[in-house]
This record gives C-alpha cells, structure tokens and sequence, in this order.
C-alpha cells in the first residue's frame, strides 16, 4: 500500500484497501475556520439537535483567519459565532482573534491595516496554525473545511479539504465515507539551486500534469531529495496538491519531522504519541516520475490557473502592477527570508504587500536580525507595506477593504497559491504565481523577472 492507502486502512480499522474502495474512516482531527465555520456548526446542530455535543472536544481546532481585519459586520460577526459555540461546547482549541471570551470583534478601520489588532491567542491562517499549534501527528486523519487542508501531509498525514455538510457529519460522528484515492509518485532527487523555492518545485509538477492532472489522487513526495527540504518547503508543495486537484499530497515521515512534531506538541502541550506510516515494497501508483531538484529553475504559473506553468525568465515582457508576499502557502518565515534576501538594500517600484501567515512569523520577522537590521525594517525600508495582522488578507480577495485586495484590474505577481480569475479580488484582475524570490525580484523591476538576476 501507498502512505495513503495505509492510513487510510488503519482509520478504518482494516488491514488493506486499495484504490476506489468506500470505507468509513475515524478521524483525528477536524479543523474549521471563520468562513466555514458557522455553516458547518449549522449543519451539525440542524442534523444532531440544538443541544448536540461534538464527538470529542479534544479533536475539533477552530481557527478564525479568513475574513478577520475587515470592518465587514457579518464577517466580524461569523467570529462572533464561533466564540459562541466553542463556549457552549467547551472547546479547548480555538484561537480567537479577541481576548475576552465574551467579547465580540470588531475591527477598528481608524487604526488601519497595518498595526496589529488581534489578542494573545490567535493564531493566524488556519494551515500555518495547525502545526505551529502542535495539531499535526503523523499517520493520523486530519479533515478540515478548507481545500488546503491538504498542507499537512507534509507531516505525513492525511489531510484533505472537506465541504461544509460533511463537516456537519464528522462534527457529530468523528467518521466520513471516503474513497480510497489512487496514488501518483514523484520521486524528488537532488537539490535546488540558490533562487529556486519549493514553489518552484510544485508549479512545476502542477504544470507537468496539469490543473487538473491529479484529480481525486494523493499526490506521494518521497526520494532522497526529500532530505534537502525543510518542513516550510515540504508545506509548500503539500499545499498546492489541490491546486492540481489532488484528493491529498503527502511526504515521507524523517527526522526532521520528527524534530519538529516533537518540539511543537511538547510546545503547546498537545497530543504528543503518534505513529507514523512508511514505504515499503508493495506500494501501487497510477502514476510514476522523477523530479529533479537540481534542474528546476524559477517557475511562475500564469493567469488563468495554477497549470499555466513558464519560467520566469521567458516572461520579462509582462508589465506589473502589484506584489504580494503571504498565505498559508508563502507567507511562512523562510518565504520573507528569501523575499528580504533579494530586496536588502534595494527599492522596489511597484506596490508591494507583505502579510505574515501567523502572529508567531510577525514575530521572527520584527526580532530576526541581519546586521543591524529586523528583517522587518529590511522589508519596510525596501518599500513593501507589512502588516502585522497575519491572516489570510488578500489571498482570496475577501471584502473591499482587505488589505492588499485588488479592487481594479490589475496584474499581480503572487507568493499565494491560486489564480482562477477573481481570487484576488476584482474578476479583470490578473494573478501569477511565483515563489517569494520571483516576486520579490519582480517588485524591483516591475516586470516578472527571474531572481537569478539579484544573486550575488
Ligand atoms: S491563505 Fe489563502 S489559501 Fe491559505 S487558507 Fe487563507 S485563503 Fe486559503
């Protein structure tokens, strides 16, 4: 069996399961946030009665991170409505964006977007979050109402995006109907060369299959070049699984997994057993390649989807209007190192938007020094406008005064993951998908350019 199916087998207590079986699966954990949140908790108290528990409170983590630094009512209300329910149900794993459990949020637009406006317990975008906060074991079922949820088999997990009706059952039941999907391989050998990201690596896997090459498929991550990736990398290209429509994306359990399951779960004080699945010689795969590191080159994927794969150096006749560091997918610290790392010392020409996925990264990034500097003032002073109030932002558009939000046409060069027309905000408007390195060398020219050109 593939990780995958071997995971799957042992969430639903059988020995084996192949592809296109239907099995009943024990989750481990469900995760929901503000968008879908109130309609999942919805379904769940409509099916299971308005006084229904959930099946564990240990097991349900819900984090607000979408529509969070607006001063639209109903979306700081939908916060108002996860508060709610966790006090109702006694839930210990919510990071809200507020203080007093009994408060209600309201973003504070005299402030502005940039100085933070969140409490001691919130914790940013959702997949960021979950294994900074010690949610994600190994070899364990993690469904959450998100398609990115996928993130974290990086960590060697199942992890997969539900809809707001299933996440109503699981709520009730700990249990979901799931299809066992087949595998795709890819095999990563070697090491990427200085100024290509792990953005790079999976746009251009996206690109080799296409937007929709992985449809209902795990996508498998393993191969000695898996051992040069860090955990941000590896959390890179589990991401954008979906991004090729892959049912899941999973890698390899290691060391360095270990390391850092380890140290986040003695951190936070959660769960800290768990059981990782491993290769063996049985494994089935639909599909089969070999990626490697050393050949990839900076990749950007062109409006209109995540499949439009060119290199960056073939595309220096496009015009910018706008940069943008952040998401779940490119707003992790080592993405505003890199991003910083072309930008020191330098200008950039075009508007440029910087939002941490996470408090904890706001953090490195206003306490890591390089020479005298933060990383921070480094980004400041080059011209990019930081906001402290970590969140998902611009990423998927969201209400107009989202920071960063593109409320006319323009062209974009993006760190995030997705640009189906209207992501970003206005529908005319034109996304890229680039690592931070190509955006950040794109800022300073404004043109998509190659990063490359600004290594010493
Ligand atoms: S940052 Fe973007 S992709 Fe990630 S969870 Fe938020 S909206 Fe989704």
């Amino acid at each position: 069996m593939t990780l995958t199916e071997k995971i799957l087998a042992r969430a639903a207590g059988k020995h084996h399961v192949q592809p296109g079986d239907n099995v009943w699966v024990e989750a481990d954990l469900l995760m929901t946030h503000d968008v879908c949140g109130p309609g999942t908790i919805g379904v769940f108290k409509r099916e299971f009665g308005a006084d229904a528990k959930v099946w564990d409170r240990q097991k349900v983590v819900i984090i607000p991170d979408h529509y969070i630094f607006t001063a639209d009512s109903r979306s700081n209300r939908n916060v108002d409505i996860l508060r709610d329910f966790v006090r109702e149900q006694g839930l210990p794993y919510f990071y809200d964006v507020i203080d007093d459990p009994d408060g209600k949020w309201v973003f504070d637009a005299k402030k502005g977007p940039l100085a933070r406006q969140f409490g001691a317990n919130y914790a940013g975008v959702c997949h960021t979050a979950l294994p900074q906060k010690g949610h994600t074991r190994p070899g364990e079922v993690l469904f959450g109402t998100d398609s990115h949820t996928c993130m974290a088999g990086a960590f060697n997990l199942f992890a997969t995006g539900i809809g707001n009706t299933d996440a109503g059952f699981v709520m009730g039941t700990g249990k979901l109907l799931l299809k066992v999907p087949e595998t795709m391989h890819f095999r990563l050998e070697g090491k990427m060369n200085p100024g290509v990201m792990a953005k790079d690596l999976i746009l251009h896997a996206i690109g080799e299959i296409g937007f929709d090459g992985a449809t209902y498929r795990a996508m498998q991550f393993d191969g000695p070049g898996v051992a040069s990736l860090s955990m941000d990398d590896r959390m890179t290209v589990a991401n954008m699984a979906i991004e090729a429509g892959g049912k899941n994306g999973i890698f390899e359990f290691d060391g360095q997994t270990q390391a850092f399951v380890d140290h986040r779960c003695k951190l936070n004080g959660t769960k800290s057993a768990y059981d990782p699945v491993e290769r063996d010689a049985e494994e089935k795969f639909v599909y089969d390649t070999v990626l490697n590191l050393d050949e990839l080159e900076p990749t950007v994927a062109c409006h209109p989807d995540p499949g439009q794969r060119k290199k960056a150096k073939e595309l220096g006749h496009i015009k910018l209007d706008r940069a943008y560091v952040g998401s779940c997918t490119g707003g992790k610290t080592s993405d505003f190192l890199e991003f910083a790392r072309i930008l020191r010392g330098k200008k950039v020409i075009i508007d440029t938007f910087g939002v941490p996925a996470t408090p904890e990264i706001t953090h490195d990034l206003q306490t890591a020094r390089w020479g005298d500097q933060t990383i921070w003032q480094i980004l400041v002073e080059a011209g990019v406008q930081m906001t402290e109030n970590a969140g998902c932002a611009a990423c998927l558009g969201g209400p107009v005064d989202t920071f960063g939000r593109m409320n006319t046409p323009l062209k974009c060069i993006s760190a995030t993951n997705r640009n189906f027309p209207g992501r970003m905000g206005h529908k005319e408007s034109q996304v890229f998908l680039a690592s931070p390195a190509t955006v950040a060398a794109s800022a300073l020219t404004g043109r998509i350019t190659d990063p490359r050109e600004y290594l010493s």
